[in-house]
């Protein structure tokens, strides 16, 4: 079986004891896993986890927005530059926690989405209760942006379709399968087939059969199983296809350069 988890935050203090391990164990588990950062310094720590198998996602969280400057973007833009970094993120609106004003999250993401332009690589979207701004924000800025994941994707199966219409993957994590998740199942159920896409979000929201455990890559299996059950495929087929929507989603078929980190993951 085909998995990859492209979303996860493997430089958490949280994988301080045993980060190695838990990386040996993705790469058993899974074809390539994305690390993603939410600030500078952790986009950096992502760039220094690359290796065969294993990308970087570089970009400042809207929790991180408040202070978001143009030397922060001179830092990402040369970040891009790295070896395996595949996309800018995790950018976006968060209205649930407001850690940042409003305005300072709008302009640190339209911020970031004219970098991900200007560097012709996808953009990873963090949203949480902020659909409004966040459809009209990409709305505008949709046709210029090689591609667009929403990630941990937490609204309803109107905003999924809406999302879905723009061009944007739709990428679910492990709350996909706790049980009072109705509204989630319902949006992952409208979502074109080649829009979706699995991630873990590690650490954070493991899925329901290691509920409330720390979250690791090698866990997006139980998503994808639940995502199987939810759309009546086997888990084969729907691994197969959300592993060619992550390398679609991610333009790792457009881009010599990451192929050997692809493959050099291979047995
Ligand atoms: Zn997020
Ligand atoms: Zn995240």
């Amino acid at each position: 079986m085909i998995l990859a988890d492209p979303h996860c935050h493997l430089q958490d203090r949280r994988f301080d004891d045993d980060r190695e391990a838990v990386i040996a164990r993705a790469l058993d588990a899974l074809e390539w896993l994305a690390v993603v950062g939410d600030d500078i310094p952790n986009s950096e720590t992502a760039c220094q986890l690359v290796r065969p198998g294993v990308f970087a996602v570089v970009g400042v969280h809207p929790y991180h927005a408040d202070g978001f400057t143009e030397s922060d973007v001179d830092t990402l833009r040369a970040l891009c530059a790295r070896p395996g970094v595949i996309a800018i993120g995790e950018t976006g609106l968060d209205y649930h926690n407001e850690f940042s004003a409003r305005p300072a999250q709008r302009a640190a993401f339209v911020r970031q989405l004219a970098l991900a332009a200007e560097m012709a690589l996808p953009v990873v979207i963090h949203n949480r209760e902020a659909d409004g701004d966040t459809l009209a924000i990409l709305a505008d800025h949709a046709a210029a942006l090689k591609s667009v994941i929403m990630h941990c994707f937490g609204s309803d199966a109107k905003a999924a379709e809406r999302f879905a219409e723009l061009g944007c993957y739709v990428s679910f994590a492990g709350n996909v399968t706790f049980p009072k998740a109705i509204p989630l199942r319902e949006a992952a159920s409208v979502v074109p087939a080649e829009r979706l896409l699995a991630e873990t979000d590690s650490p954070y929201l493991a899925p329901q059969p290691v509920r409330g455990k720390r979250c690791e890559p090698a866990f997006v299996r139980h998503t994808v199983e639940a995502l199987a059950q939810l759309r009546g495929m086997s888990v084969e087929t729907m691994a197969a296809l959300l592993a060619e929507n992550a390398r679609r989603a991610f333009c790792l078929g457009d881009r010599e350069r990451f192929q050997p980190l692809i493959l050099g993951a291979r047995p």
